[in-house]
């Protein structure tokens, strides 16, 4: 297994304090009863000889398979070893993930699909990289058993995020990652925003690598996402990059469109009156009416402009991440 070291280098040193688990081990749930059993048998037999103080956190998505029943027994027979929560609905894979998370008392958090495509004989490399001093660790399924239909759109959509992002890997959408806590609470997932997570923790200030990661064929059960996860992706990648610049303040985004078009509007006006003022002549023509036009919009968008702005101000977000904590 490679792994490629990238931009926003790590931090040296390992000052961790968060939680009182070595490991949490976040998998979002959707109708994967088949699969589960063996999936915590997988990670059970990889994590027990290393040593290592791990819980593994289940959320279920609401599942109608009977997937949670599955899961009591897992818990009957694992005991401590597992945290298990069941959503009222089906609310998606970003919820779920943020809810794990949250749950987690590990100070590394790492999260794997539950349908046994990911498999946890990566994860104490993943956890040697993070002691390395990254923030997050990315999974690449480099061999990946999928069909076409889903591989080749998920090529050209990396190449894209990967250059919008300037994050430089391969595979932003591997639901295997590894993640120092601090990193993985400080994101916000919702939506469909877990597709973009290694871009939204880069952009945080937090280091960024990959390693090359086994994947399997689905045994059981089938995929939850067809062709619409690609215009939502595109979607979602729209929003980002909005967020990422203008968060803080809409205005600036869309106070320079408007201005721009109340400016175009006001030059010709400003050339028909002229003409008007020397020729003493006046007639309507189409181009008064789209500077018209475009005089209006402006007014308009500068005023969703001031909207967004007050948003922003009583939302109060935060402007800042803490990466480390010395109480
Ligand atoms: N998943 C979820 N909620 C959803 C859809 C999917 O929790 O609404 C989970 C699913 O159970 C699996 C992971 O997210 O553990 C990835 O889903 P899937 O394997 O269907 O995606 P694919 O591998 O086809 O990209
Ligand atoms: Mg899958």
């Amino acid at each position: 297994m490679t792994s490629l070291p990238l931009t926003n280098k790590p931090f040296p040193e390992k000052s961790i304090t968060v939680g009182n688990m070595d490991l949490s081990i976040v998998v979002p749930v959707y109708n994967e009863n088949e699969s589960l059993p063996h999936l915590m048998e997988a990670i059970d037999k990889t994590l027990e000889p290393q040593n290592l103080r791990f819980e593994v956190i289940f959320v279920d998505d609401g599942s109608t398979d009977g997937s949670f029943n599955e899961l009591k027994k897992l818990k009957e027979q694992f005991g401590k070893k597992i945290k298990a929560y069941r959503f009222s609905r089906n609310f998606g894979k970003s919820a779920a993930l943020s809810a794990g998370i949250q749950e987690a008392d590990g100070q590394v958090i790492i999260t794997m699909d539950a349908d046994l495509q990911d498999d946890p004989v990566a994860i104490p490399e993943m956890v040697a990289k993070i002691n390395e001093g990254w923030d997050v660790v990315s999974g690449w399924k480099k061999i990946r058993h999928d069909p076409l239909s889903k591989t080749l759109p998920s090529k050209v959509w990396n190449r894209i995020t990967a250059i919008t992002s300037g994050v430089k890997i391969h595979d932003f959408n591997c639901g295997f990652k590894a993640y120092r806590s601090q990193a993985a609470k400080s994101i916000h997932i919702y939506g469909e925003r877990h597709r973009y997570l290694p871009a939204l923790a880069y952009w945080e200030g937090f280091s960024v690598t990959e390693i090359v990661v086994p994947h399997h064929p689905r045994k059981f059960g089938k995929s939850k996402y067809g062709f619409g996860r690609m215009f939502n992706g595109i979607m979602d990648m729209i929003t980002l990059l909005f967020l990422k610049r203008y968060l803080k303040s809409p205005l600036h985004f869309f106070g320079l469109l408007g201005l721009v078009l109340i400016l175009i509007g006001m030059g010709v006006m400003g050339h028909f009156t002229i003409q008007w003022a020397i020729t003493g002549m006046m007639r309507v023509r189409p181009l008064m009416i789209l500077a018209l036009g475009s005089m209006i919009v402006g007014v308009q968008i500068i005023s969703i402009g001031l909207i967004g702005e007050m948003i922003t101000h009583s939302q109060q977000t935060h402007s800042y991440t803490i990466r480390d904590r010395m109480d």
